[in-house]
């Protein structure tokens, strides 16, 4: 008996929304919570990934907006009540397993078109140090680590970091949002040496986070990475919001 089946009949798996006991180990939610799920499957903006009424419709209204630098992002939900629940689980409470239910979605769904990128490396939207102290993990590390796994993709966590804590986001208009933000990560160099080394270049890479909403933080994180000599960034999120 390996490890992982003797910690299942010790700490037996629940079903992530409704917390019954799932009946078989490879289970990762009930059948029923399943259902509910709520996925991106319909047709989706070509740029940023978010989901758009017609199939004819090339880019969501925000795209058509506003310039983004990064290549085209992918998503496999949509954020609703039940991801916001699993997610808050899962970075403030502690449910560090529920990475195995998301790592095996986005895999499932979007792993083909991920591969077909033909990236160089993995990069999870890092947290502020004193969050990932009290959590005990970077969330989207967890998620990256697990893709870059499933994809055989590797992950470099060490070269995009997070400068301090910023003001809360909500309570700024758009323009501040980005200046706040572009200030709030850091590129250490010295660590591209590190993945040199070991044979990863970085020229087309993915970033991960958990949710993609205004999309302030991708696009913050993305001209951080373009101004050091990486060539494309294409990201992926778990959820994101509806087009606007
Ligand atoms: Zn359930
Ligand atoms: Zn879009």
């Amino acid at each position: 008996m390996n490890k992982h089946n003797v910690l299942n009949i010790l700490f037996p798996r629940c079903c992530p929304v409704c917390k019954e006991l799932l009946q078989d180990e490879s289970q990762l939610i009930c059948i029923s919570c399943e259902s509910r799920l709520l996925y991106n499957s319909g047709p989706v903006c070509l740029k940023c990934g978010k989901p758009v009424e017609y199939e004819e419709t090339e880019y969501c209204y925000d795209c058509y907006k506003k310039k983004h630098h990064y290549e085209r992002g992918y998503s496999v939900f949509l954020y609703d009540d039940i991801m916001k629940q699993l997610i808050g689980d899962f970075k403030y409470r502690n449910k560090k397993e529920y990475a195995d239910l998301f790592v095996h979605r986005i895999v499932e769904r979007r792993g083909r078109a991920i591969t077909e990128l033909g990236l160089d490396a993995i990069i999870p939207i890092p947290v502020h140090p004193a969050k990932k102290r009290y959590r005990g993990y970077n969330q989207a590390q967890v998620l990256s680590e697990g893709i870059g796994k499933a994809l055989s993709i590797p992950v470099v966590s060490d070269i995009l970091k997070r400068n301090r804590n910023t003001m809360p986001q909500k309570q700024l208009n758009d323009i501040e949002r980005l200046r706040n933000l572009e200030k709030a990560f850091i590129f250490d160099e010295r660590n591209t040496k590190k993945a040199e080394k070991l044979g990863i270049r970085l020229q087309k890479v993915l970033l991960v986070d958990d949710i993609y909403t205004t999309g302030s933080t991708m696009e913050a994180c993305t001209k951080i990475l373009l101004a050091n000599g990486v060539s494309t960034v294409y990201f992926v999120s778990l959820c994101t919001g509806r087009g606007l």
